[in-house]
């Protein structure tokens, strides 16, 4: 039976709007996290997709405990995270380590590769001595294939891709247990982002770890993931395991980004439905009522849909889950949409290529470090 490292109940993060001279008056919220529960097995990928400005990073951060939740729970291996004291967030912390979406941003640009790695292990008193502490980083480095001369140079002295392995070193020379990977290759060429993927997952295998990565390339999610959620205005709207979410999106806003994912086949491209949204993203300082897709969904009913906020349930008899109160009727066809359009995005050819060009990388192991 699989184990669950990451157990996430009802977790809030509101930020307060202030106001007044000195910004000491409240006047509302900004719901960036309303309401999300979620499990990650030991060892397994749960990866997390949605629009910008969706929660999606917030809610990685607050499962860190790097930004404090309003309100809800994060168990993590069998400790409540909310209430425990820092001293004891601070040891915990050693296991559970975050990769950041821009290297160059997140490395300090006057340490060296030896200075960036040392700096944790001195911080949780890993590594006796500096021989010891040496040993590890060699060891590290070789594992995130990284030259050993790698250890005097600084980061600007690198490529971005080979930035982005400096900033993996540095999470795992720490030994975690939990890595939260915050958009890893999106700041990436598209051939460098399926090594950086592929590294992710070899290192998965070799040391057993379990992620959590947040993009907003379904691409990536889906060639990673073992579990999918996707995230709309702070809340889960659908997750399912990685094939059956692809294969089977229930959710009107799962089919919309779906059906903006290129296919690489020009001929099936040019012939499929494309759904597009009507608006941009609400405000989750107000959020609509309701569904909170309601606003923008082409399958919304006028009854339930503005009034009462779907939860996320089981459909049929696995482990999908669905926040929508019309779900079977929409797959089944029994509710049609009131406007979805079969145009082509402008840009779909090149979107095609890019999409293409990931897809074959990431099947395609080894390749040049860059
Ligand atoms: Fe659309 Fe209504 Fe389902 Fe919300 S509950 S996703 S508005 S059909």
């Amino acid at each position: 039976m699989t184990e669950v490292l990451v157990e996430v109940d009802d977790l809030k993060v509101h930020f307060p709007i202030k106001r007044g001279a000195f910004f000491d008056r409240v006047v509302g919220h900004v719901k960036a996290v309303d309401g999300v529960s979620l499990r990650i097995e030991k060892g397994k990928t749960y990866g997390l997709v949605g629009e910008s400005g969706c929660g999606k990073s917030t809610l990685g951060r607050a499962l860190l405990q790097l930004t404090k939740p309003t309100g809800g729970t994060v168990n993590f291996d069998g400790t409540e995270l909310t209430t425990l004291p820092t001293k004891q967030l601070r040891s915990m912390r050693r296991r559970m380590q975050m990769i950041f979406q821009d290297p160059m941003s997140s490395l300090d640009p006057r340490q060296n590769v030896e200075s960036i790695l040392t700096e944790g292990l001195q911080a949780h008193g890993i590594g006796g001595d500096r021989a010891e502490r040496r040993k590890l980083i060699a060891k590290t480095l070789d594992a995130v294939g990284l030259p050993q001369w790698a250890l005097s140079r600084y980061p600007h002295e690198f490529s971005g891709g080979q930035r982005q392995r400096i900033g993996i070193a540095r999470a795992v020379v720490l030994n975690p247990d939990l890595i939260v990977a915050d958009e890893p290759v999106s700041a990436l060429d598209v051939s460098i982002q399926a090594q950086v993927i592929n590294l992710l997952e070899d290192l998965q295998e070799e040391l057993g770890l379990t992620y959590l990565v947040i993009a907003h390339d379904l691409a990536v999610v889906r060639h990673i993931s073992d579990t999918v959620g996707v995230m709309y205005l702070g809340a889960l709207v659908e997750e399912a395991s990685g094939d059956d979410l692809y294969e089977r999106p229930l959710h009107p806003y799962t089919r919309a980004l779906m059906s903006a994912v290129p296919v690489p086949d020009p001929e099936v491209e040019d012939r499929r439905e494309r759904i597009l949204l009507a608006g941009d993203l609400p405000s989750p300082a107000n959020p609509p009522s309701g569904c909170r897709f309601h606003t923008r969904c082409p399958w919304a009913q006028p009854t339930r849909c503005g009034d009462e906020r779907p939860g996320l349930r089981v459909i049929g008899t696995g482990t999908h889950r669905v926040a929508c109160h019309w779900a079977e009727q929409i797959e089944s066809g029994e509710i049609r949409p009131h406007a979805v359009t079969a145009e082509v995005v402008a840009d779909g050819a090149g979107a095609v290529e890019a999409h293409g060009t990931l897809a074959a990388a990431l099947e395609t192991p080894g390749g040049p470090v860059v």
